[in-house]
């Protein structure tokens, strides 16, 4: 399967100057065709692509960008549309591929067989040359932090909020070269997954308070925890942000500000991120039970709706709750994750409906409400004590065997 590696790179002031002016490029002609294409214009891609001659005789700057990057703005645009068009013909919101923004970089796409890579070294061409004209920029030298995969198929140039460039690999799985790490002694040893148990089964409820609760055909519990610190970080965020907007703009101590803010936000995503995949590898690579069932999450609702009137104690709670379930909860990130990870590790992943599995009585099959803030589940009619994850996980679990709701294999 085709995996990703992203890797850091180290670029000399004039090639990230570069780098900057074939985004800025690229996202001009990007955005220049999003604007024509709202204004009425009928999309093809045939002629979109004969149309980059005319383009460049209106700004002949295009033709310092390198001619493969221009080609790929057209193929990421028809991308879009092609979203565009099927979200539109399945009745969903069909949201129009947007202008990109100017301080958000526009990922360049390089195709693999036109970079050179030797050790950690690695050239990114630039526009002009030869019979091209004139180079405005020299091919860029970038030094990679790791050693790329081997037979890479496409490699992606991006930036992160604090100006640090990256190459993205993607690399085919199956080809890569296994090294056998030299051992060394006094090490740790290695974790190795335990003995797979291909007729297991564990079902995971999904939550804002323990990340997954699962629950095994051997009658065991897991219990996952996500990342604890946004409570903290979310603090220290806002109190950086009000600060930052006490100073006048662009003044020094405001460019200062932005920066820690930056980094701080960096740093708690990063961890964020990090306990996500943790949690998804300890399920994908580690657990015994071969099917692993999950809840749809889209039939919960989580995000409180704006409601008309609302007095500002409800504002309140719907600012938090839904900052909680976009910006700190990250389980759609998590799925993706889950997703993917199951599939190498040859795990099959299964949806299922969940709804009601966190009102429901496991035992007697009563439905009572749930609110979020209550963590124990008792049932009124036969008297059952319960985690309310773990009563959920139990549920999921018994939908599963029972085949209750329709399910789908995740893949
Ligand atoms: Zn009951």
């Amino acid at each position: 399967m085709f995996l990703c590696k992203k890797i850091k790179i180290e670029v000399s002031p004039r090639d990230a100057e570069a780098l900057e002016f074939m985004q800025a490029k690229c996202r001009g002609l990007y955005n220049w065709w999003v604007l024509k294409l709202r204004a009425g214009e009928r999309w093809n891609l045939e002629r979109a692509k004969k149309s980059l001659r005319e383009s460049k005789q209106y700004d002949p700057e295009l033709r310092f960008v390198y001619g493969k990057l221009l080609a790929e703005v057209y193929f990421r645009l028809d991308k879009a549309m092609q979203a565009f068009f099927r979200r539109l013909e399945a009745g969903e919101k069909p949201g129009f591929p947007r202008v990109k923004p100017r301080h958000q970089f526009f990922t360049l796409c390089y195709p693999a067989m036109y970079l050179k890579v030797q050790g950690k070294t690695i050239i990114l061409p630039t526009g002009g040359g030869g019979n091209w004209g004139p180079k405005r920029y020299p091919n860029i030298v970038a030094r990679l932090t790791e050693k790329p995969p081997a037979h890479f198929r496409e490699v992606a140039v991006s930036r992160d909020a604090r100006g640090n460039y990256y190459c993205s690999f993607v690399y085919d799985d199956a080809k890569q070269v296994k090294e056998k790490p030299p051992h060394k002694q006094g090490k740790r040893k290695r974790r190795t997954s335990r003995t797979p148990r291909p007729e297991g089964i564990v079902a995971f409820d999904l939550g804002i308070k323990m990340l997954a609760t699962g629950y095994t055909d051997q009658g065991r519990f897991y219990h996952i925890g996500g990342f604890k610190g946004y409570r903290w970080y979310n603090k220290q965020l806002d109190k950086i942000r009000s600060k930052r907007d006490k100073c006048k703009k662009k003044s020094r101590r405001y460019l200062y500000l932005s920066r820690v803010y930056k980094r701080v936000a960096e740093k708690k995503r990063h961890k964020q991120q990090d306990c996500l995949h943790k949690a998804s590898h300890l399920i994908a690579h580690r657990l015994a039970e071969r099917a692993v069932v999950i809840g749809d999450l889209s039939q919960r609702q989580m995000v409180i709706k704006k409601k008309e009137n609302e007095t500002s104690q409800e504002r309140r709670k719907r600012q938090i709750r839904n900052r909680l379930v976009y910006n700190d909860w990250g389980l759609y990130s998590f799925m993706q994750m889950l997703a993917y990870k199951c599939l190498r590790f040859g795990k099959e992943l299964f949806i299922i409906s969940e709804r009601d599995t966190t009102k429901t009585c496991h035992v007697c099959q009563r439905k009572q409400d749930m609110p979020l803030w209550q963590r124990t589940y008792r049932c009124g009619n036969c008297g059952l004590v319960i985690d309310r994850d773990e009563n959920s996980a139990l549920n999921i679990y018994q939908r599963f065997l029972a085949r209750l709701g329709p399910h789908t294999p995740a893949i």
